[in-house]
């Protein structure tokens, strides 16, 4: 269950301390696209996302999408946003992963992976060793697949919050 668990919980991808992250050697993210960055009915970035990573590149930080939504999905925010990407990923699977840290020779400890499902985002990241920070899904609403995850998810919830683990909503870094 431990590898369910997110190292770092935040409210949403603007509450995230980006400056600490680069202090404790992290070099690159990687980052959910559907209700991490945007909603799953938002097909362009807005000025508020673009900005954000326009920010993100000034302080160094490689970002990089990883989704397992469709190309077509994808190549709108990969483009404007200016940052690389992969789709059909099939999180939490280690192959993409893998490819990434290959590709760009960082280290597991230079790498964060930052999006809304337990299921997918952090245990993929959590069984590579990466650092794992979760996000309150943007929207309520969800593609079909997602939807029976959250199921499965909210019993895991349930699981961290008997135990005084941690709990939806009481956010920690
Ligand atoms: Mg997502």
């Amino acid at each position: 269950m431990d590898k369910f668990r997110p190292d770092i919980y935040k409210k949403s991808i603007y509450d995230i301390d980006y400056e600490k992250l680069k202090k404790i050697g992290i070099k690159c993210l990687i980052f959910d696209l559907d209700n991490t960055i945007a909603p799953i009915n938002m097909d362009m970035p807005d000025k508020k996302l673009l900005d954000f990573f326009a920010y993100l590149e000034d302080l160094g930080l490689k970002c990089i999408l990883l989704s397992n939504a469709s190309k077509k999905r994808v190549q709108p925010f990969k483009e404007h946003c200016n940052i690389d990407s992969s789709y059909k990923s099939r999180k939490p699977l280690k192959k993409k992963y893998r490819k990434i840290l290959e590709m760009y020779s960082y280290k597991d400890i230079e790498i964060a992976c930052i999006g809304d499902q337990l299921l997918t985002d952090i245990y993929g990241a959590n069984r590579l060793g990466l650092t794992s920070i979760l996000v309150n899904p943007i929207s309520k609403k969800e593609k079909m697949g997602t939807k029976i995850n959250r199921i499965i998810e909210n019993r895991i919830f349930a699981y961290f919050e008997k135990r005084g683990i941690f709990k939806k909503g009481n956010y920690y870094e």
